[in-house]
């Protein structure tokens, strides 16, 4: 198996852990690249659920070496709660590092995050609150705090104490809100060093290693590619460069070392927190089929997620932009009992029609150009051949392909690992065995 990468191509939650999932049962390494625990891939085994935020979904195969890379912002407090959570389940922890140049979530990254959304009012991104935006850009204005700064307390004393000074003034001068502790901070965070230190390591000439041993890679992505800091709905993103490029800066690889572009859709659209969503669905009945039976609750927050059609102007964009050259389309298990099912294929703006996806989107009334494909009343849930799906839902199918360009590999029809349909053998038995 080469070097996989794999990356949602909406606006998260496509269903990448379980993809991850399957895939990492092959992979000597797991390497997540971007994000921090404002994400989280659930994975469904034998009823049990896993929700991991910030570990590789790859921790729950002994085999697998997880690295959380230099592209990644850690929350200490958070990372030692899920390594806490996954032992006492039995799960494995030992081989899971965290990158020395990755970044370190600190308590005001978390309190400026908060008091930052509650004074923005109906203008708020819909943040999780946890501080990830703060965190990356203390690393951009370069006084972030790194894992590395863990391994050396001097330093990490030098660090907190310049820092938290500095945002004291924000939280008390801007936010009226009452001044941090340094010295709480520190021993919070000289307690978390002295539970991570044998985890912290120089993953890159490992990574490098193992790429020349013939080693399978695969980089996991977190969020998705419309929420790209660089080319999502800008500036409801993300603060990471989600698409396949930040892999390289994420996880200090070169492009060559990468092969195949797994992108994830789901068969329709979803979107948490706030934004664009030109295809949401406002028909009560058919938004409460789709939140309900597919259960459209985030993982990190609970928060509903807004349910729309699907978007191939959005999707088409994605794809280009990540080099996908295997697409996995997921949750079409969900579509079944709608009579009439929407793909939007043109958006028109100003009544200009278009086909590419606009640079911007903030104060545009966008209008969606529907097709309208007649649904299907059987579960697919339980199909395993693709000639044995109903025919309406084989032409919802393959006028996805039509419209990419693009082969489909894999169908997921339910959250259980075995709850696929495989579309493209040549493709999938390249990238799966
Ligand atoms: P991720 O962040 O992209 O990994 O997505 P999440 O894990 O937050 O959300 C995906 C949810 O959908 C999880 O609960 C999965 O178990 C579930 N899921 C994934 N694929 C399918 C599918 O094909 N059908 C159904 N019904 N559920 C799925």
């Amino acid at each position: 198996m080469p070097s996989n990468v794999i990356v949602g191509l909406q606006w998260g939650d496509e269903g990448k852990g379980k993809i991850t999932d399957l895939l990492s049962k092959n992979s000597d390494y797991v390497i997540r690249y971007q994000g921090g625990n404002n994400s989280g891939h659930s994975i469904h085994v034998k009823n049990r659920y896993f929700v991991l935020h910030l570990i590789p979904s790859g921790v729950i195969y002994p085999n697998v070496t997880c690295i959380v890379g230099a592209g990644v912002v850690i929350d200490p407090k958070s990372f030692i709660q899920e390594i806490k959570n996954l032992e006492s389940i039995g799960i494995d922890v030992s081989k899971v590092f965290i990158e020395h140049r990755a970044h370190i979530t600190m308590p005001y990254h978390l309190l400026i995050d908060q008091y930052r959304e509650e004074s923005l009012g109906k203008k708020a991104i819909g943040t999780t609150h946890r501080g990830i935006g703060p965190t990356y850009e203390d690393k951009i204005a370069r006084i972030g705090i790194r894992a590395l700064d863990l391994l050396d307390k001097k330093n990490l004393y030098k660090k907190i104490q310049y820092n938290v000074h500095l945002n004291n003034a924000l939280i008390t001068k801007i936010y009226k809100k009452p001044p941090l502790s340094f010295e709480e901070i520190y021993h919070e965070y000289e307690e978390y060093a002295n539970l991570l230190y044998k985890r912290i390591i120089d993953s890159i000439y490992r990574i490098h290693r193992a790429f020349q041993e013939k080693k399978n890679l695969l980089f996991e992505g977190a969020q998705a590619m419309l929420l790209d800091i660089n080319y999502g709905t800008y500036p409801y993103v993300t603060p990471s460069s989600t698409t396949t490029g930040g892999v390289c800066t994420g996880s200090g690889i070169p492009p060559n070392f990468l092969e195949n572009f797994i992108g994830i859709s789901k068969a329709y659209c979803t979107r948490v927190g706030n934004g664009p969503f030109p295809t949401e669905i406002f028909n009560q009945n058919v938004n409460n089929h789709i939140q309900k039976k597919g259960n459209e609750y985030g993982s990190t927050t609970q928060r509903i997620r807004r349910c729309g059609w699907l978007d191939l102007v959005a999707l088409k964009y994605s794809c280009m932009i990540n080099g996908i050259n295997c697409l996995i389309v997921t949750k079409l298990d969900i579509l079944s009992g709608l009579n009439v099912l929407k793909i939007c294929v043109k958006y028109k703006i100003h009544h200009k029609i278009f086909k590419n996806f606009p640079s911007d989107m903030q104060g545009k009334k966008i209008e969606c150009i529907f097709l309208e494909f007649p649904g299907w009343k059987e579960d697919i849930s339980f199909i395993k051949e693709y000639d044995h799906l109903p025919k309406n839902c084989k032409n919802y199918v393959e006028y996805i392909e039509k419209y990419l360009q693009l082969k489909i590999v894999l169908i997921s029809v339910g959250s259980e690992r075995n709850q696929n349909i495989i579309k493209n053998n040549q493709l999938f038995n390249k990238i799966f065995s």
